[in-house]
């Protein structure tokens, strides 16, 4: 397929943990693009079945003249004009935190196919922050582990409904 998943959410959510769950290391493609791109990382993400694009955005944490807000505006905006499909995700066991929410005004912009995605999902401790999430208006978070690969199922499912 030619369906282009991106990762995007702020620092420590996990968007690396998922993107080599769902990579593999031995098919990870280390992109060496100049400029505000040359950190983001593009594989063959899988599923089972299903194969897709994935893009795991990162970078702008590193030392650079720009403001932290403006990387991750460009970051986040070059994430959305490529994808099809956009992973928008948060650390559901620490709730949703400003700059979750900063990501969620810039998301809220984009006619893309926007999911919401609570990472470290792997126990009670992730409750409260996805019920916090739900009122984002991107529907129903989806929880996840992409340490524990837990609901990998329900990304399969939103996924495939993009292929
Ligand atoms: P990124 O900055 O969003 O790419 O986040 P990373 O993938 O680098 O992960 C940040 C930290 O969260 C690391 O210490 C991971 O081990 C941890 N982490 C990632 N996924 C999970 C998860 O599902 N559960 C828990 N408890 N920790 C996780
Ligand atoms: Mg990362």
């Amino acid at each position: 397929t030619n369906v282009t998943v991106a990762i995007v959410g702020r620092p420590n959510v996990g968007k690396s943990t998922l993107f080599n769950r769902l990579v593999g290391k031995k098919l990870a493609i280390v992109d060496d693009t100049p400029g505000v791109t040359r950190d983001r990382r593009e594989g063959l993400g899988r599923i089972g079945d299903l194969t897709f694009t994935l893009v795991d955005t990162a970078g702008y944490e590193d030392a650079n003249d720009n403001s932290l807000e403006a990387r991750m505006r460009q970051q986040t905006e070059i994430a959305i004009a490529d994808a099809d499909v956009i992973l928008f995700m948060f650390d559901a066991r620490a709730g949703l935190t400003p700059t979750d929410e900063h990501f969620a005004r810039l998301l809220r912009r984009a006619s893309k196919d926007i999911h919401v995605v609570g990472n470290k999902a792997e126990g009670r401790a992730a409750e409260p922050g996805l019920l916090e999430a739900f009122n984002l208006g991107f529907g129903e978070p989806i929880p996840l582990s992409a340490e524990h690969g837990l609901g990998l199922a329900d990304l399969y499912t939103v996924i495939s409904q993009a292929v």
